[in-house]
């Protein structure tokens, strides 16, 4: 699939189109914290429209937070979250910056897609109707429409011929692929992306990245992946953030911080897991 097949052609739907290299996300001194535990600790980062960003780092450094603050499974202590130029923290009322209504939320969420770990297929449905049913239900698309925007997106992640199975039916391969899919069937402006290999076996994984790497190259979204498999950052990052304790310790491209990083401790980090 080249970079101009229906996929990227089909109408923008009612959300704001994003503008070409302009800040699809903004955290701007961000702090969570669970207890006394500070998590995130006054964070700023951003991530431009059609970039790859990979966030690399140890084990409770605060990487899925980010992508939990995103979903608005979990709320920010202090500071705040923009999404295609809309805050998802706030909403302005009467020129005033209050917290964000569930309504609104809802709206500024629409430009998010997230793939998890367990794939969280809907099991009582088949693939198809896996990809339709939000399209329908939520942006209220036709039924004719979602359907043939499902068979482009199954032809993508190359499960054309499962369309009609259960999702205990198929690998946790095949699963996670129909996940991405359902993913993108919302047409999200960017794709979140949690250690989506991290719960397969071994050999399931190549065919996932292998996927992923097509989306990256194939399409414009953008896409926040937080991933411990380096080989598949190198290729598919314009940037990657290394975090430690909650901060951003050093960003760059991936040749920069894989191959001739700033700090120790990304370089502890990497030989650990490379
Ligand atoms: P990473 O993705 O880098 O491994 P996380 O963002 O998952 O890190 O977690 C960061 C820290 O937040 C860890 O210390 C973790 O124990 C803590 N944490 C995450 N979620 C919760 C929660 N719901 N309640 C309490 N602590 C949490």
């Amino acid at each position: 699939m080249s970079a101009d097949t229906p996929l990227q052609k089909e109408p923008e739907s009612s959300q704001n189109p994003p503008v070409d290299g302009s800040e699809l996300i903004r955290f701007d001194k961000v702090t969570k914290r669970f207890g006394s535990n500070v998590v995130l600790d006054n964070l700023d980062f951003s991530v431009d429209s059609g970039k790859h960003v990979t966030l690399i780092g140890p084990s409770g450094s605060g990487k899925t937070t980010i992508l939990r603050l995103l979903m608005t499974l979990l709320k920010a202590d202090e500071g705040t979250i923009k999404v295609n130029g809309d805050y998802l923290t706030h909403e302005e009322k009467n020129g005033k910056l209050v917290p964000a209504g569930e309504k609104h939320i809802r709206e500024v969420r629409k430009n998010i897609g997230m793939v998890f770990q367990q794939f969280n297929l809907f099991p009582n449905m088949k693939v198809l109707r896996n990809l339709t049913e939000a399209p329908v239900t939520v942006l209220g698309m036709s039924k004719e429409a979602a359907e043939e925007r499902a068979r482009d997106l199954l032809e993508l992640v190359g499960l054309t011929e499962h369309i009609d199975k259960y999702p205990t039916q198929l690998s946790g391969g095949q699963q996670q692929r129909v996940a991405i899919a359902r993913a993108l069937a919302m047409r999200p402006k960017v794709l979140l992306l949690d250690e989506v290999t991290s719960a397969l076996d071994p050999e399931l994984v190549a065919g996932v990245l292998d996927v992923l790497r097509d989306i990256a190259r194939t399409t414009d979204i953008t896409m926040l992946c937080v991933t411990h498999e380096m080989n598949f950052a190198r290729d598919i990052s314009d940037a990657v953030l290394m975090f430690d304790k909650g901060r951003v310790l050093e960003s760059g491209p991936p040749e920069k911080i894989f191959g001739d990083p700033e700090h120790d401790r990304t370089r502890e980090f990497l030989s650990a897991v490379l």
